[in-house]
């Protein structure tokens, strides 16, 4: 198959517009989807009621046990503990006032549901409070742990600001956009050059 050099260099820039760092913008911030995109399912349940009179204060990615999470941008880990209603969970700090938070973490051995997995099952090697980490970088597997117990399993994602909760649904929305287009640039760069495979950069940082 003949391909044009042009076209080439078009996909090759493009990636390259696609893998360039993600920075914090002064209004906004550009995240990397946290969970394995493939495996993902989410809605937009911003403020639905919760169980004493709480409101929700995040995204849930509905994923099967054990399927990777991912950190949403740079920064340093400030948490890994759990909490009985969290679970399982880990935080970052972005800088600019931007924290994100993983919860419902893996807690279970597979096969098990018995919450009583060791926590080299639950968060990535390396990751631990004051850890260095970069948009994209595997921080973690999905579980079901804190009261996610007996529901799906999923990844509750909390965007913050100046310590705030805010609804990260729509950054996830375009995140996800970003993902999938990358994906997609990468199979038709593929097909083009006819090499069966093309290893292309996910924008992880
Ligand atoms: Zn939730």
């Amino acid at each position: 198959m003949r391909i044009r050099p042009i076209a080439i260099a078009l996909l090759v820039a493009l990636l390259g517009v696609l893998a360039e760092p993600l920075t914090v913008a002064a209004d906004g911030i550009e995240l990397a989807f946290p969970v394995e995109h493939d495996q993902a399912r989410f809605s937009n349940t911003w403020g639905a009621r919760r169980s004493g009179g709480r409101r929700h204060q995040g995204s849930d990615i509905m994923a099967p046990k054990r399927t990777e999470v991912y950190a949403a941008a740079s920064g340093v880990v400030t948490r890994v503990t759990a909490s009985g209603r969290a679970g399982r969970y880990v935080a970052i700090d972005h800088g600019g006032g931007w924290e994100t938070y993983y919860m419902h973490l893996n807690n279970d051995i597979p096969g098990s549901d018995r919450g009583d997995a060791p926590w080299f099952l639950t968060v990535a090697w390396g990751i631990h409070e004051g850890a260095e980490v970069r948009a994209g970088q595997l921080i973690g597997w999905v579980g079901d742990s804190g009261n996610a117990e007996g529901s799906s399993p999923h990844l509750h994602f909390e965007l913050h600001r100046n310590g705030k909760a805010i609804n990260p649904y729509p950054y996830l929305v375009d995140a996800l956009g970003r993902a999938r287009l990358a994906n997609r640039i990468a199979m038709e760069a593929a097909r083009a050059l006819d090499v069966g495979m093309l290893v292309a950069p996910l924008p992880t940082e």
